[in-house]
């Protein structure tokens, strides 16, 4: 990062830093208060910044330190939604065998022939249920945010059916194709360095990637594999765990 790399710069001429490390040699022995804590910080996110340009992208490699906010996906990894979603595409005329999940629904309203209209009429955003665990898990964490495909048109409704308010919540009105981080992070004035996303799709896998923040699997639905190298959370409050820094398996 530019950035970074400038401000190491700077300090290292100021005369002003000491870093032990096998990147940078000693070179002063001067350190001035929250020097230390800077150069760390710069430090994390250059190297996290390589790492992702070099494609490492083991949560192992991110930094781990207390999240400023975790982000989730809705359905799948907060709330399970299968009867909900799967009763509406029944309704319209789906085969059971042919309903698939975590995709944009215009997408998959074209893939099966289902107008939108149609599918969001049939749908009853009251059916679903929070995972177990969930609500708990929700209550530990400060700051948290939703970032999810679903429709506007039933998405905050949902929200406001199980009593949640996440500080930000951006659903498929506010992308232009598949969910994506940089609004969120946006509208929560944070670095993708800062926040956990949380989710059970190779979607949420690539949106985390495709910005440089740590992911952990939402492990508790069950249609979450194995992923090796992966943070998995086996239950909600594994989330808790790592939002407060430590590593999971
Ligand atoms: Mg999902």
């Amino acid at each position: 990062m530019p950035d970074a790399t400038a401000a190491l710069t700077a300090l290292r001429a100021s005369g002003r830093l000491m870093v032990m490390s096998a990147v940078w040699p000693r070179t002063s022995t001067s350190i001035m208060p929250g020097t230390l804590v800077r150069v760390s910080t710069a430090l994390g996110h250059w190297v996290s910044a390589i790492r992702r340009a070099r494609g490492v992208r083991s949560s192992a490699a991110m930094d781990l330190r207390p999240a400023a906010a975790v982000v989730f996906d809705l359905d799948g990894t907060l709330v399970d939604s299968d009867a909900a979603l799967d009763a509406a595409w029944v309704a319209c005329g789906v085969a059971p065998e042919d309903i698939t999940h975590g995709h944009v629904l215009a997408a998959e309203c074209a893939r099966l022939g289902v107008a939108v209209e149609d599918y969001l009429a049939a749908y009853d955003p009251t059916a679903v249920v929070a995972f177990p665990g969930v609500e708990e898990m929700l209550a530990e964490i400060g700051r948290w945010a939703v970032c999810s495909n679903k429709r506007a048109e039933v998405g905050p409704r949902e929200l406001d059916a199980l009593g949640w308010r996440p500080e930000v919540a951006l659903f498929a009105d506010a992308f232009a194709g598949p969910k994506e981080l940089p609004p969120v992070l946006d509208a929560l004035g944070l670095d993708a360095e800062t926040v956990v996303f949380v989710g059970d799709t190779d979607h949420d896998r690539r949106a985390a990637d495709a910005v440089g923040c740590r992911f952990v699997w939402a492990g508790w639905n069950p249609r979450v594999g194995e992923h090796p190298g992966d943070e998995v959370a086996a239950e909600p409050a594994d989330v808790v765990r790592a939002a407060r820094g430590q590593l999971l398996g």
